[in-house]
């Protein structure tokens, strides 16, 4: 009987009740001004640095369990990446904190003014799995380098790294201000209904709009990272085997196509199509050899659900005749081979929803100009890129192609450019982070303006003759 009881004792429910508590004590430690102070935010980010430092070995085998990562890319896109952004944050913060002086208006003179960056309070930070380091704590770094408390609530669908966040982020960061919370839709939703003073979100459009209802019962911002189908336009008469390894990089090499940057279908005109297909075939070979399946250099499908979805675009009528390379899966091990389709109808459901894993379908056009109206009947992509050596078809791209990023010439690779806001536009997502961006997104701008007691203009005040309408 002791011990049945001992058993209820040990299940930890994560329930609204306990999200409010949460999220009680942590306003009020966010109102004791801890987490404001320079001091506390450089010794977070030090400590974050350290996380990523001593522990690379470990955050390599949590993506090997949950996603068979490749090392290589593990230690790229998730802890070099990292460490970058806690790096270039210690460096600037001086500088991002400080108030930014502006030019006031002839109507307030004498005055002066400034643009002051105010924590927010208690964030919520909510990731995916495809990038469950990257996702979870890139945020997290731009949260601490603006002053705020953070809750981090890590996917599910990746749950060795999930665990491995909690364990890390309760030994090397201060948790009266720094919380992890793992669960799924449940415990999410506990989460969801406490009042924050913003959310950031990465994942699929659906469940966005479910973050977006909650948030507006509190009035709260929120800041979606999403999704979408990333076209990539191939013109003829460039260099066709650095095009086709850059798509592959962006593609394959980016967690076997589940990324939300990855190229999710390419255009190209009919004359170039069957170039481009070949060009491929010996690149992926080449790659991952002639049974792809058994490359250690691509990451398996993350689950049952994600491969049965993947294998449903690839096994509707009208798309099955199309696969002109790779088709390969393996149930077991959750693997599908780098797979190209040719010709695909606009109606296919692979042409409908977002790929996000190892299918690349090309569509063919007369001109490659038209590939600009195709992708704008669609909705607007998290990032699009084009192929060309071609200046007025860049020009031409840059201009008329709504998506949150594009590059010209590569894929993918903007995302390592702190400099540039990371983030999408219409469906694939509201607000951008990355760099400076990250700590903006967690950041009040507020206005001061500064005004002594000469310069009382009596205009401004009553009785309102006609004589001071006509000044
Ligand atoms: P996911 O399944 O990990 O879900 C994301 C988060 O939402 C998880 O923390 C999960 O617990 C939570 N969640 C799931 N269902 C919920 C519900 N009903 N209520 C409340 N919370 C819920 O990830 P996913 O959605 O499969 O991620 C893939 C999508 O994310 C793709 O569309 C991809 O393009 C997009 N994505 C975008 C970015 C970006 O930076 N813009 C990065 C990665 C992925």
């Amino acid at each position: 009987m002791a011990g049945s009881q001992d058993a209820k004792k040990e299940v930890v429910v994560f329930d609204a009740e306990a999200a409010r508590d949460l999220v009680k004590e942590l306003t009020g430690n966010f109102a004791s001004g801890k987490t404001r102070s320079y001091e506390w935010r450089v010794a977070q980010l030090k400590n974050m640095l350290k996380l990523c430092d001593e522990n690379e070995k470990e955050i390599v085998e949590a993506l090997r369990l949950d996603l068979s990562k490749p090392e290589l890319e593990s230690t790229i896109y998730e802890i070099a990446l990292l460490k970058n952004s806690c790096k270039l944050a210690l460096k600037e913060l001086k500088h991002w904190i400080k108030p930014e002086k502006v030019r006031t208006s002839l109507t307030t003179f004498p005055s002066s003014a400034e643009i002051v960056s105010e924590p927010l309070g208690v964030v919520l930070i909510i990731s995916a799995w495809n990038y469950p380091f990257l996702l979870s704590l890139d945020p997290v770094i731009g949260a601490i380098a603006a002053g705020n408390a953070v809750v981090l609530k890590p996917s599910e669908v990746s749950p060795a790294s999930s665990s491995l966040l909690l364990k890390l982020a309760t030994k090397y960061l201060d948790s009266s201000s720094i919380r992890v919370i793992e669960g799924a839709v449940a415990e999410t939703t506990a989460l969801l209904e406490q009042k924050w003073d913003k959310i950031l979100y990465t994942g699929n459009g659906r469940v966005g709009r479910f973050v977006m209802a909650a948030a507006a019962k509190h009035l709260t911002p929120v800041h979606l990272e999403l999704g979408g189908k990333c076209p990539v336009i191939v013109d003829e008469g460039i260099n066709l085997q650095v095009t086709t390894r850059r798509i592959i990089a962006g593609k394959w090499g980016c967690n076997n196509g589940q990324a939300c940057i990855s190229p999710d279908y390419m255009i190209t005109t009919k004359d170039y199509a069957t170039k481009l297909v070949e060009s491929f075939k010996k690149e992926l070979e080449r790659f991952y050899g002639k049974n792809p399946l058994e490359s250690k250099d691509l990451s398996r499908i993350v689950n049952f659900n994600h491969f049965s979805r993947l294998t449903k675009l690839l096994d509707e009528d009208k798309v099955s005749g199309k696969i002109v390379h790779g088709g390969e899966r393996d149930e077991v091990n959750l693997k599908i081979a780098p797979t190209l389709l040719l010709d695909v109808p606009q109606n296919s459901l692979i042409m409908k929803e977002e790929i996000f894993g190892p299918l690349l379908p090309i569509v063919m056009v007369d001109k490659i100009e038209e590939s600009f109206d195709l992708i704008n009947s669609g909705t607007k992509p998290l990032a699009a890129y084009l192929f060309t050596n071609n200046k007025k078809l860049k020009q031409q791209f840059v201009i008329s192609v709504s998506a949150g990023g594009v590059v010209v010439n590569d894929t993918a690779v903007h995302l390592a450019v702190p400099t540039l806001p990371f983030g999408g536009v219409g469906e694939s997502g509201t607000g951008a982070y990355h760099g400076k961006f990250s700590f903006d997104t967690f950041s009040h701008k507020k206005a001061v303006l500064y005004r002594g007691f000469a310069g009382d203009a009596p205009v401004r005040y009553p009785p309102y003759s006609s004589g001071k309408i006509r000044l």
